[in-house]
């Protein structure tokens, strides 16, 4: 990959990242009523869209780590974009596609019907094993 295409893909990811950041502080004001109540029994607060990281990531492996790749260059564990850093992807990496309409948990072998099932299912029973380092 040319070095024009790489920073034209690292211009791309820093614009989804800020994107993100400012689409979650729109949805935090939103529902910022609906956020106080569930605050009462919610010890866990995660506020980052697993739709849009996934997205995000996606870039990333597919334009940015070959580049990175083919240069030998070594990402600080401190980057965003270093794969650690990767909220969901333990998550991610625990689903099994089995069909079209099936889909299984990785870590209790529940099934679902769609992958936004499985989603609410990881938020729900799993939060525990999410990636949270800040
Ligand atoms: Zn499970």
């Amino acid at each position: 990959m040319g070095r024009a295409k790489a920073i034209t893909s690292i211009i791309l990811i820093q614009f989804i990242l800020l994107h993100v950041t400012k689409s979650q502080q729109g949805f935090e004001e939103s529902s910022a009523a609906r956020t106080l109540k569930q605050e009462s029994h919610d010890t866990h607060e995660v506020h980052c869209s697993r739709e849009r990281s996934r997205a995000a990531w996606q870039i990333i492996d597919d334009y940015l780590m070959p580049f990175v790749e083919e240069e030998g260059y070594q990402i600080s564990t401190d980057c965003r974009l270093h794969p650690d850093n990767d909220l969901f992807r333990d998550q991610e990496r625990h689903k099994i596609h089995l069909d079209v309409n099936e889909w299984r948990c990785g870590y209790c072998k529940k099934s679902f019907r769609a992958e936004r099932f499985l989603d609410q299912h990881f938020d729900n029973r799993h939060y525990n094993l999410l990636n949270v380092v800040c």
